[in-house]
């Protein structure tokens, strides 16, 4: 398929919701798009499948909710532009002890950030949600409206197809093993494990948990981005109370401060299950993973669904299990920059999304085009996602709050 007259305008790399997203937007602004995956299209094998991820507004740290809000749009502009829905909203429900500084941050920051919050203590929240959750006197509730569960394997697909519809070309089983500068060309060339090679004005590289390994071959860059691997768990709830616990009721999607953070989505996918997960995982290397549960993340979870939810879920045991991966930095912030050096700004890296960055996929995407397109980004500050950050400072972005991921569940 080797074809050295041709040379797209913008080469993606990984096909997970942030390749496929910033797919779609290139190809849509009429640039010449070629799409790269290195297993079969929609795999297991990354971040970016099953069947819930949560979208919420809900961040202690104030640059995000506006994201979201910009996001949201973009899902409905997606799903008008496909005819079908990936996005099913209900309220967010986040709760934890009432001194918990990130949930204190997160309350000021929807402040901030203009979004309607209402803050409950226990009695208020026992009204409010019916009983299903019930808090002890020194915890409180927080409600937004911007909740809601978008469908993973289903919204990358939605961005494949309107990516071919808008004229990109997708490729899959295409491993990148390198990425390089041909001057005579004046051109990115991009090289495959199976001996493809692919020229491009532009490269941007999304390439989930294997991008610390990718960067650091084709640059000797070491981004601090580490693989974890992680799992959600679907729970039964007890007969006769599955109704209560449905999306259609107006259950909320939730997350639970302190440590470890929990964080669950209403009953939608699997009808009598509902999904509550620990927020973290442990370190593995992309293709070794053990595909095992984490103990100490199981434990937590059975006394958390234990003291929240009573005899309204059977805590035992998780009746269903996937296993996927996080992208974590320091900070738990994006990398969203020019590589820079040899490549100036023809090489573009999105990654080390740390288990929040599915939500913000069509934003992440536009932001993507703009940067390799126009070489800026609209309405949105970068200087939180830069790679500068790191530079004589290991941790990256300085926060006033506790982590949240737990980096050993
Ligand atoms: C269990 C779990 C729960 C989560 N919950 C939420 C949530 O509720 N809300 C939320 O907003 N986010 C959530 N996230 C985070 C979100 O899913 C991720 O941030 C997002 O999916 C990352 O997408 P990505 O495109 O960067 O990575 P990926 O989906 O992993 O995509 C990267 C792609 O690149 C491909 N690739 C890698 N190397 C190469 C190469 N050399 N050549 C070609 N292709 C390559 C990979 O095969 C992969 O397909 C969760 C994540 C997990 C694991």
């Amino acid at each position: 398929m080797e074809n050295r007259s041709e040379i797209f305008d913008v080469i993606v790399v990984g096909a997970g919701i942030m390749g496929s997203s910033t797919a779609y937007q290139t190809a849509k602004r009429g640039k010449k798009t070629l799409l790269l995956e290195q297993f079969d299209f929609l795999h297991h094998r990354g971040s970016s499948h099953g069947e819930s991820r949560t979208i919420r507004v809900t961040y202690p740290e104030e640059y995000y909710p506006k994201m979201v809000l910009e996001s949201e749009k973009l899902w409905e502009e997606a799903e008008a532009e496909v005819g079908y829905k990936v996005y099913f909203k209900t309220s967010q429900f986040d709760l934890g002890p009432s001194d918990n500084k990130s949930l204190q941050a997160t309350i000021s920051s929807c402040q901030k950030n203009r979004i309607p919050v209402r803050v409950l203590d226990h009695n208020q929240v026992y009204e409010e949600l019916s009983g299903k959750f019930q808090l002890t006197e020194d915890w409180i509730g927080v409600v937004t409206e911007h909740g809601g569960v978008i469908k993973p394997t289903k919204a990358v697909s939605l961005f494949q197809t309107l990516a071919i519809k808008n004229g990109a070309s997708l490729r899959d089983n295409m491993e990148v093993v390198d990425i390089k500068k041909d001057d005579s060309e004046d051109a990115i060339l991009v090289c495959t494990r199976n001996d493809q090679r692919f020229w491009g004005k532009i490269c941007i590289v999304t390439v989930g948990a294997w991008m610390k390994r990718l960067v650091e071959k084709v640059t000797g860059l070491t981004l601090p981005i580490q693989p974890l691997e992680t799992a959600v768990h679907y729970w039964k709830i007890k007969e006769g109370h599955e109704a209560q616990f449905m999306i259609d009721s107006g259950f909320p999607t939730f997350a639970s401060y302190g440590e470890p953070y929990i964080y669950g989505t209403p009953s939608l996918e699997f009808p009598g299950l509902l999904k509550i997960a620990v927020h973290g995982g442990h370190p593995c290397e992309p293709d070794e993973r053990t595909w095992a549960a984490s103990p100490s993340a199981l434990t937590a979870l059975k006394e958390w669904i234990q003291s929240k939810f009573g005899d309204l879920i059977d805590s035992s045991g998780p009746v269903v299990r996937q296993s996927c991966m996080y992208s974590m930095t320091p900070d738990e912030d994006f990398v969203i920059d020019f590589l820079d050096g040899e490549f100036g700004k023809d090489v573009l890296v999105a990654g080390g999304f740390s288990g929040h960055g599915f939500k913000m996929g069509p934003v992440v995407g536009r932001i993507l085009a703009d940067l390799a397109i126009e070489k800026q980004a609209k309405y949105v500050d970068l200087k939180h996602f830069s790679i500068k950050r790191f530079e004589g400072n290991s941790k990256g972005n300085a926060k006033d709050f506790d982590d949240q991921v737990n980096s050993v569940g």
